[in-house]
């Protein structure tokens, strides 16, 4: 019997997320079928992913790429577009059965959305929507039947962990954080690096907006954040431990005390055959894990003076509505910032503290309310740090 190719759609096909899904889909052929790819930018990169997987549909957000994308997929025969809207047809394509939200940052929410409400299977990578519409995503899943699958490492170990479990026999989520290039820096060497020591991740290999978030921690705290919405647990019970082997992927603690961890090597084509898999698992074609080779685990606590976004996350889940889209649209600000050398390190949390400060927070139900609530503090945290933080 010859098996059904999963259909899948994917978007943000350029990004380290987008390469490592098509290199995996490229190692299993008679698996997958790619229906339709989608980027924000790299046009070269993916006119030459068009031309090995040949969708039936390919989209690039920025419109002074798409002449060239056109062309290109002209030749080929294959449907294209460009512009944000068609982004959304490539999240909706009717053929597509699975969609990867793999695009960074907020840009990537109306796509999602559009996943969501087409009743897709949804392998989330893109923890900036959960982090700024988290509610509206459940209730926009839970009208069309689409299922939400976590991509990142922490919330696929977690996914995994959960597996049968009952929800009321969770006592805490435990997320584990390699620590990031600065776990063991003094604070002055943090407050005198540029984008370039902070962009040296020890253990992965990710896109640059990630990798300042991984430096700061931020990207813990809106994992923390993503995994409120994701099992309906309350922020007082998801701790984050050091674990800066990055083999253990996250833990779970039953009320009886019991421990369940998820292991595997530090690949994220691990995380992404789950979500593309699931509830099936395939045979992986991926390096496996060696425990007897693998260096001693350690586990520690997070330092939290000398990473403040870990605090500054869970205040804001903690205020809810749209606490979190000032949170996320601040930090993403602050880091393009810093990214362009514009600010220094601590100007991150600095000014993200400012914009919560300011924020009152209003229920996050509507996409209107989401973007406005995302618009303004993405404006204020521009005037705070033109204005220099410290002023
Ligand atoms: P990346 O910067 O490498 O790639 C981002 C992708 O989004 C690119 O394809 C880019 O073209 C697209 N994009 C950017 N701006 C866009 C816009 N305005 N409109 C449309 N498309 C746009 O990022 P990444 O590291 O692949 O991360 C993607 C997402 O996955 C992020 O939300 C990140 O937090 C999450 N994630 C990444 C990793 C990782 O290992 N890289 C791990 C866990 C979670
Ligand atoms: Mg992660």
């Amino acid at each position: 019997m010859t098996q059904k190719k999963t259909p899948i759609a994917i978007l943000g096909s350029t990004g380290s997320i987008g390469v490592q899904a098509l290199d995996l889909i490229a190692q299993l052929p008679d698996r997958f079928e790619v229906i339709a790819l989608a980027a924000g930018s790299k046009v070269p990169l993916l006119i030459e992913q068009v031309r090995r997987f040949r969708p039936r549909f390919a989209a690039v957000a920025r419109e002074e790429g798409f002449a060239e994308l056109r062309r290109a997929c002209e030749a080929l025969g294959v449907e294209s577009a460009g512009g944000g809207e068609s982004l959304l047809r490539a999240a909706s394509h009717p053929l597509a059965e699975r969609v990867l939200c793999a695009i960074v940052g907020g840009a990537g929410l109306r796509p999602t959305l559009a996943a969501i409400q087409g009743g897709k299977v949804v392998a989330l990578a893109n923890k900036e929507t959960l982090v700024m519409a988290g509610e509206l995503m459940l209730a926009e899943a839970a009208r069309s039947n689409a299922l939400l699958l976590p991509v990142d490492s922490e919330h696929s170990a977690l996914h995994q962990c959960l597996r049968g479990e009952r929800r009321e026999e969770v006592h805490r989520l435990i997320l584990t954080a390699s620590g990031g290039p600065f776990r063991l820096a003094s604070r002055e060497q943090m407050e005198a690096a540029g984008p370039e020591e902070a962009l040296r991740h020890p253990t992965w290999e990710m896109g640059p907006k990630i990798s300042i978030d991984s430096a700061t921690l931020m990207n813990k705290g809106l994992e923390i954040i993503e995994a409120h919405w994701l099992f309906g647990i309350e922020a007082a019970r998801i701790e984050v431990l050091l674990h800066p082997q990055s083999l253990v992927h996250s833990l779970v603690e039953m009320r009886d005390g019991s421990v369940i961890c998820q292991m595997g090597t530090t690949d994220m084509r691990g995380p992404i055959l789950y979500a593309l898999t699931y509830p099936d698992r395939w045979s992986s074609p991926l390096p496996r894990l060696d425990l007897a080779a693998a260096p001693p685990l350690e586990f520690q606590r997070p330092d939290v003076q000398r990473f403040p976004c870990l605090a500054l996350a869970t205040a804001a889940l903690r205020a809810g509505g749209t606490a979190t889209v000032a949170l996320n649209a601040a930090n993403e600000v602050a880091v393009a910032a810093f990214l362009g050398g514009r600010v220094r390190f601590f100007d991150i949390p600095r000014t993200i503290e400012k914009v919560l400060e300011e924020h009152v927070p209003v229920p996050a139900d509507a996409l209107e309310t989401i973007l406005r609530a995302d618009e303004s503090s993405r404006r204020r945290a521009e005037q705070i740090l033109s204005k220099g933080v410290a002023a």
